[in-house]
């Protein structure tokens, strides 16, 4: 069938869940035997978000073709188990981009270039690219409804369902109603006024999502459906929920699918969730709770590590376990606190940039090393693990990484570009960052050492696939010694760079230069996260 196009559009004010609602949707067709695409649109300027602050945008989630993306396209790949692309999300920067070089490139034959209709084109251009093939696209159009940055995406909206027909395009508003304490009542009027400042602009939306904190009234509902002009069933009431995971179950049980059937003019749609349901309800009341100790720098910006702590949640999900997390601020750990760490079934090192924090991170793998405590390290992590290794155990004191010295006389961790490999060519796909960095990003494959822990974490596979986001490199001048006192490199790219390492005289103590969070989903968590929680349930038995 042609494609049919949900978009996916937020009132009120921003944060009420519009990337969940959307993977949710798009859960529950995919569910249902179609074939689903999902796409975020960014409405800001910056290309991507590679270089934005954490502050400013949370977590930068790296696609297997090695885009740096919003941190919705890691729910969505969650949700749908899934691996999408860098088609999948795009920012009004791209679009721009596009379209002055096209228009340097005289492609434009010297007609005047317009946001209508040269940006909206070019819009709708990348909306219907990313459709193509699919049954479904569900589009998640960033920011708020009434933002200016906004307006052109709006216009894309209503120009598809112009041109596609409104069985090929619906559009789902998700809104606040706010409960007003003085006056003990919830409240519609906010949701009145972004509908109206839709149809403002030529669009009615056919569904309302309505997050609440408590159930919504039948007569609430029926008077938002009158004054926003939907159907009574087509008001879908989206309470808070315990998990996110809940959130697909939810919106099936209010009867999302039935206005979408409806709508696009389909015989009923039947998803079948029962494996989702089993595994939510194994993340609401799980029979085992294990703390794993996170030793982190961005501790007030948990958003950072979102595919990490969702990982985590993925892995406990499927051993029937709580995986509670006891965040650990590296800048304040050292020998004299470290039994901070006492209580804990597992000690994990996330990925980091820049100096701050370092050594209460050695510190802690120094504590895990010593005292035989399930350790995972990831990206810097790894990083990290080599350092202690090499200072404490091979006794080269002054080991150190590139990126924290860049004199070092021992480079044990050093830079990228540094990298020839045996026929003399660098094969790493570099990245030129505007800020002048070189990352490795995305997808690469790694070779497993057979007499490992993590060979067996990936099922006895010997070639995986894990994606990258980092600068620096473990130095190979340094195998042998690592390799000798008892550090065995168990994961190497094609072109030998150490890919992943662990300790032979350690129940558990397993560090990769990858992010294997970012390919960790609900129905299908991520081989050596698992196998990490695993031991840490172990441990504590
Ligand atoms: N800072 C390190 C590097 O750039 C590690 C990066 C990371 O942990 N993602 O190589």
């Amino acid at each position: 069938m042609q494609p049919k196009y949900i978009f996916v559009t937020g009132g009120v004010l921003s944060s009420l869940g519009k990337g969940i609602s959307s993977s949710s949707i798009a859960t529950l067709l995919k569910s249902s035997g179609f074939k689903v695409s999902i796409l975020k649109i960014d409405p800001y300027i910056n290309v991507d978000p590679g270089t934005m602050s954490p502050l400013e945008h949370g977590e930068v989630f790296v696609t297997a073709d090695g885009a740096e993306t919003d941190l919705d396209i890691g729910h969505y790949e969650r949700f749908l188990d899934t691996s999408l692309t860098k088609a999948n999300n795009f920012t009004t920067g791209q679009v721009y981009l596009s379209v002055i070089e096209n228009e340097r490139q005289g492609k434009y034959l010297g007609k005047t270039i317009q946001v209508v209709p040269h940006i909206v084109d070019e819009i709708k251009a990348r909306i219907k690219n990313v459709a193509k093939g699919n049954d479904f696209l569900v589009v998640e159009l960033g920011g708020t409804v009434g933002d200016i940055e906004g307006m052109p995406y709006l216009e894309a909206m209503r120009q598809m369902k112009h041109e596609l027909g409104s069985n090929q395009v619906i559009s789902i508003h998700v809104t606040l109603i706010p409960f007003i304490k003085a006056a003990g009542e919830q409240k519609t009027k906010p949701t009145q006024h972004s509908v109206q400042e839709l149809r403002r602009i030529g669009i009615s939306p056919q569904i309302i999502l309505a997050r609440c904190e408590k159930p919504l009234s039948k007569e609430l509902k029926r008077k938002l459906a009158l004054s926003c002009d939907v159907d009574d069933d087509s008001v879908i009431v989206a309470e808070d929920a315990q998990s996110i995971y809940q959130c697909p179950i939810n919106f099936l049980k209010e009867g999302i699918l039935t206005p979408i059937a409806k709508n696009f003019n389909l015989d009923c749609i039947q998803p079948n969730m029962d494996e989702w349901d089993m595994l939510v309800k194994k993340i609401i009341s799980p029979k085992n709770q294990i703390t794993i100790g996170f030793v982190g720098k961005y501790l007030d910006l948990k958003e950072s590590y979102k595919s990490l702590t969702e990982a985590l949640i993925h892995a406990g999900a499927n051993i029937d376990t709580r995986v509670n997390i006891k965040w650990i601020d590296s800048e304040k750990l050292d020998m004299q606190n470290i039994k901070i760490l006492e209580d804990v079934d597992g000690i994990l090192i996330p990925g980091g940039f820049g100096h701050r924090g370092i050594e209460g991170k050695i510190n802690a793998i120094t504590y895990a090393r010593e005292n035989k405590i399930p350790f995972l390290g990831i990206c810097l992590g790894m990083q990290l693990a080599i350092l202690e290794f090499l200072r404490n155990v091979a006794n080269i004191k002054n080991a150190n990484s590139v990126e924290f010295d860049v004199h070092t006389k021992e480079p044990a961790i050093y830079l990228i570009e540094d990298f020839i490999d045996q026929n003399g060519q660098n094969q790493i796909r570099t990245h030129k960052s505007p800020l002048g960095g070189t990352m490795r990003l995305g997808e690469y494959d790694c070779i497993l050492k057979k007499d490992s822990v993590i060979y067996q974490s990936y099922h006895s596979q010997e070639l995986i696939k894990e994606r990258h986001r980092h600068r620096y490199e473990a130095n190979p001048k340094y195998k042998e010694i690592l390799e000798k006192n008892g550090m065995q490199i168990s994961g190497e790219s094609p072109n030998q760079l150490i890919e992943a390492v662990e300790i032979k005289e350690h129940p558990f103590f397993v560090a990769v230069q990858f992010h294997p969070e970012f390919t960790s989903r609900l129905k299908n968590p991520n081989a050596i996260i698992l196998a990490f929680v695993k031991s840490a349930l172990q441990f504590k038995k």
